[in-house]
């Protein structure tokens, strides 16, 4: 299988566009299905403080090449296991909300690094703005000392909205690297977007299949027909036709894989403009104006 194209971030590190979301997996399985992922050909893992399932994360980034080719049980698919050194993967995290301000966020990526048992990680977001809190300006500078001192390879922020985007840029010194938001075919982003794209930068969908939600859609499955793909494939080769990073989450390999299968086929104008009309301001997670 092809793996996933890389782009580059406003400070020139690569970032695979497909990755691998890591939200309500329990820790016991996070370790196994890492590894299974990593077998399938990703490179790109998304957890977070919150997720509570960073030491598992570890542990299956740790094993590498724990996965058993021709093991029924995790779809069998007779793959030599890679071995991989730790400039192979990428590994984000996020800073949760009660740790904001400039000393907590210090000690919440002190915790996460640990749990995780690495000496730094890709990249580091804000979780959340939680704007009543008024912190997300110090945090994001914590997030720059840790940048200057080489713990992350780069930084950036979640659930920002345009406003919360303009105040931060009054003070930070390092303009984020990702703004990961909510992002399918039923929640499009279009403003956030376009923003991004004139401050450099990147686009990070989260929920990119819409929590599974968006799979349903008639447009969505006509095309699948159309391509003979699946509902699932359709909307991941949407987000990176925008050029966005995705980041869906699965618990089995097939799915996993299929995933990852969606280099192999192109979405042309006609197809891109009928999803674009399917925008609806439908959101699967909360309004980044409710959480604080
Ligand atoms: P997704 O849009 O990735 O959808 C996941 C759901 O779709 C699961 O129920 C999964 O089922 C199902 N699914 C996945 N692949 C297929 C397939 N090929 N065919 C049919 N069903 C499929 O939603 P998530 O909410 O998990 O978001 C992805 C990631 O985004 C998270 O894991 C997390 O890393 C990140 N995230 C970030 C947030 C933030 O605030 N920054 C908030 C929420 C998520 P099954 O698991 O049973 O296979």
């Amino acid at each position: 299988m092809k793996p996933s194209p890389r782009l580059s971030l406003n400070n020139g590190v690569l970032i695979d566009q497909l990755g691998f979301g890591l939200y309500k997996v329990p820790p016991a399985d996070a370790p196994g299905l890492v590894t299974m992922a990593i077998e399938a050909g990703y490179r790109h893992f998304d957890t977070a403080a919150m997720y509570g399932n960073e030491t598992g994360v570890g542990r299956g980034i740790g094993t590498l090449s724990g996965f058993t080719p021709g093991d029924d049980t995790r779809g069998g698919s007779g793959e030599s296991s890679p071995a991989l050194s730790r400039e192979d993967l990428f590994i984000t995290t996020k800073l949760w909300n009660d740790d904001h301000g400039y000393d907590a966020t210090l000690r919440a990526f002190d915790t996460s690094i640990s749990n995780l048992g690495l000496e730094y990680v890709d990249l580091y977001l804000v979780h959340w703005p939680c704007a009543r809190r008024g912190l997300y300006t110090e945090s994001y500078r914590a997030l720059e000392t840790l940048y200057r001192e080489g713990k992350v390879r780069a930084i950036g922020v979640s659930n920002f909205q345009p406003a919360h985007l303009e105040h931060l840029l009054e003070t930070a010194e390092v303009v984020p690297a990702v703004n990961q938001v909510e992002l399918h075919p039923w929640l499009q982003q279009a403003e956030l977007r376009s923003l991004h794209g004139k401050l450099g930068i990147t686009t990070e969908g989260w929920s990119p299949l819409g929590r599974g939600q968006a799979l349903k859609d008639p447009v969505v499955l006509a095309l699948a027909a159309e391509h003979g793909r699946t509902a699932a494939q359709i909307i991941l080769r949407w987000h990176v036709q925008l050029g966005n990073v995705a980041i869906p989450k699965a618990s089995s390999y097939a799915r996993i894989r299929e995933n990852l299968d969606v280099f192999g086929f192109s979405l042309d104008a006609t197809d891109m403009a009928d999803l674009a009309a399917l925008e609806r301001g439908f959101r699967t997670g909360s309004h980044p104006d409710a959480v604080n």
